[in-house]
């Protein structure tokens, strides 16, 4: 359902296969724990954040699960990821991690489950299997992948029963990832962006610095703009106060123009 941020604009919606959608724009967790992440997800779902990425390695499911409870948003108005890790990918261990996830975030399903990352150690298949069985049983509303390649999302995409919505991978305004993009977009699987700042390390860059200026907003903006401006690409950049949350939100009340877009590709490496 769509919502509308405080202030800067409504947000884009990702239809997924199944026919639910996923907010372009989320907050990422890793590194946030204890009651800094409880601060900072309360704090975004204040300004409008209704999509929350997290995974069991990042150990703050609990913390998150309280801040949802005690925000009180309507569980049809969040979008919620979470990831199993590689010690999980065996079908039995899977299954265990992910209902032991979706009990630390006090969730009979999360929106989105993720493997977190491949493991060349356990059949595909075998994990694979899991993660339908998991959306079978409605624990899971959508299912993904993370870090995988265009090649291994291929095989990922010939092996799952229930459709492969997402792969999370690491994109950023600094890389060319066109042909990964024109792949998982023709499977129907949408891409979301991890580290969507590059933790800060090119938002000094001078084209960046002109683009920003034109239209009265900071380097970050432009550079989540830019991604979600992308057909199917969500973004999901970590921020722990409110400046920087508030910040990363406000991006829905302009669009980069075509000019812009070209100048924007000097950033690539
Ligand atoms: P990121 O979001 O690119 O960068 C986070 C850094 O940027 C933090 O130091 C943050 O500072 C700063 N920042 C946030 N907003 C800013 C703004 N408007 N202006 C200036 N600086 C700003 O990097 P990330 O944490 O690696 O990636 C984001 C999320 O992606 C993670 O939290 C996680 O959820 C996900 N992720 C997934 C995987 C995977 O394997 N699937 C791997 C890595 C990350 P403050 O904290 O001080 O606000």
């Amino acid at each position: 359902m769509p919502f509308k941020p405080q202030k800067g604009g409504f947000m884009i919606q990702i239809q997924l296969p199944n026919g639910h959608s996923m907010p372009a724009l989320g907050l990422g967790t890793w590194d946030l724990r204890g009651n800094e992440c409880f601060s900072a997800v309360k704090e975004a779902l204040h300004l409008g954040y209704r999509h929350i990425d997290t995974a069991e390695m990042y150990g703050n499911e609990a913390e998150i699960g309280r801040a949802l409870k005690n925000l009180g948003v309507p569980r049809r108005e969040l979008f919620v990821t979470t990831k199993v890790w590689t010690n999980h990918h065996r079908a039995a261990d899977f299954k265990k991690a992910a209902e032991a996830s979706l009990g630390r975030l006090g969730l009979s399903a999360v929106d989105l489950l993720l493997i977190h990352w491949p493991n060349p150690s356990v059949p595909l298949s075998e994990t694979l299997k899991a993660l339908c069985q998991l959306a079978q049983e409605g624990k899971a509303l959508s299912i993904g992948v993370s870090n995988f390649s265009a090649a291994l999302l291929k095989e990922a995409v010939s092996l799952a029963t229930v459709p492969i919505a997402c792969d999370q991978v690491p994109y950023s305004i600094t890389e060319n990832k066109k042909d990964f993009l024109a792949y998982a977009r023709s499977q129907g699987v949408s891409v979301c962006a991890y580290t969507p700042l590059g933790k800060g390390a090119f938002l000094n860059r001078p084209e960046l610095l002109e683009v920003s200026q034109k239209y009265g907003k900071t380097p970050a903006q432009v550079a989540l703009r830019w991604l979600v401006q992308q057909k199917g690409v969500a973004a999901i950049p970590k921020a722990s106060g409110v400046k920087h949350l508030k910040e990363n939100i406000e991006i829905f009340d302009f669009k980069l123009d075509p000019l812009d877009l070209q100048l924007l590709t000097k950033l690539q490496k």
